[in-house]
């Protein structure tokens, strides 16, 4: 059974289709890449998958449930979450106050929230900055950060919007390797990113998006040479 089933999902802002009938599955275990260029309508997916808004029509199932009708708090609670492109730490508290957010939203015992809280920045290499404020962070870091919150919440899907957006090319290979470790821990996720060198080596599968609407799907391989991707995304990108 797949984890995730998208059926016909559109989403209207005014006269614009951000979303145009898109359809895919995704199995459990699996890390799925999106891509398309700027206003194809990535982060708008995401936004109806985490409930943020309302979809005009179509379905997302999550573990063979319809998501229809429940609020981004309740579809966080059945093991959804997310990271945002832009990033949005709570500037006044520190790193391990900003973890600590997501994980009392499940747990009133503080305790061991922060317990819960101090494994998560050790796993995401921000263990040495937890009593920084979040405003002090590089943009590496803070994409850690980001990763940490939502680890708070603990998902069994995590949408990850610009994975490697802003990050200095010296800290791609620490946060492809973070995200590696992420899959060895048996979550599923879906990842919007622009270097396909990134997707390449941690995508297992690629949906190409293009004025809202699906254009491609297949290994990573397959669609960095489908023609429809190249002419929309790729050649301009690579050009
Ligand atoms: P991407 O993440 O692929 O760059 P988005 O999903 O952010 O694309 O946006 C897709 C289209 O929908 C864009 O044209 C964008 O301007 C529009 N859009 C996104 N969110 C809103 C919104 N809340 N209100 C109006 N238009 C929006
Ligand atoms: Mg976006």
């Amino acid at each position: 059974m797949s984890m995730l089933e998208v059926e016909g999902l559109t989403k209207r802002f005014g006269g614009l289709i951000a979303n145009n009938d898109i359809s895919f599955t995704l199995a459990e275990g699996e890390i799925l890449g999106l891509i398309g260029p700027n206003g194809a309508g990535k982060s708008t997916l995401f936004e109806l998958i985490t409930g943020f808004c309302a979809p005009d029509a179509g379905d997302i199932r999550f573990r063979g449930e319809s998501l229809r009708g429940l609020r981004a708090d309740e579809i966080n609670r059945r093991g959804i979450a997310r990271t945002f492109q832009k990033l949005k730490p709570f500037h006044g508290m520190t790193v391990e106050e900003n973890v600590m957010v997501g994980i009392l939203q499940h747990t009133n015992d503080l305790r061991a929230a922060r317990e819960q809280a101090l494994a998560i920045l050790f796993f995401v290499g921000l263990i040495e900055q937890r009593q920084a404020h979040a405003y002090m962070l590089s943009t590496g870091q803070r994409k850690r950060l980001e990763l940490a919150r939502a680890m708070g919440t603990r998902p069994r899907l995590l949408l990850m919007d610009e994975v490697t957006g802003g990050v200095d090319q010296r800290n791609l290979p620490g946060l492809i390797e973070l995200v590696g470790r992420l899959r060895a821990q048996g979550m599923t996720l879906i990842i919007i990113e622009h270097n396909m060198q990134v997707l390449m080596s941690l995508a297992d599968r690629i949906v190409a998006l293009h004025l809202g609407r699906k254009i491609a799907e297949g290994t990573p391989h397959a669609v960095q040479n489908d023609t429809r991707v190249i002419e929309s995304y790729l050649g301009r990108a690579y050009a």
